[in-house]
């Protein structure tokens, strides 16, 4: 994994626009992480815990290690420059007015 990041690193293209990033050149590391969340709150499953428990034992002894690793827990590293930055920073802080969005006349909103 921490390989990989300085890999990302010395290839020094922004990750969103493919824009080269030359050596010097203003660079913005973002890391992000994706983890699965637990609330705390164990459904009782109907067949009863032990089927379940063994129903589980049984998906992981099939699943892949690395898929059942990454369904839990992932990391990115991605390089940005500037613009694809501040777009990045824009987009979290008001998902709603992406510059994506649908552009819609006056009048033709859908209630
Ligand atoms: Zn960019």
């Amino acid at each position: 994994m921490e390989q990989q990041a300085g890999e990302d690193l010395k290839g020094r293209k922004c990750f969103r626009c493919g824009k080269e990033l030359p050596p010097g050149s203003l660079i913005y590391v973002t890391q992000i992480r994706v983890f699965a969340g637990f609330d705390g709150i164990l459904l009782e499953p109907e067949e009863g815990i032990e089927q379940q428990l063994e129903h589980l034992l049984k998906q992981v002894e099939e699943s892949n290690p690395e898929d059942l690793e990454k369904e839990v827990y992932q990391e990115f590293t991605l390089i940005l420059c500037k613009s694809c930055r501040d777009r990045l920073v824009d987009e979290i802080e008001h998902p709603w007015e992406g510059p994506f969005q649908i552009r819609r006349g006056p009048g033709r909103f859908i209630h």
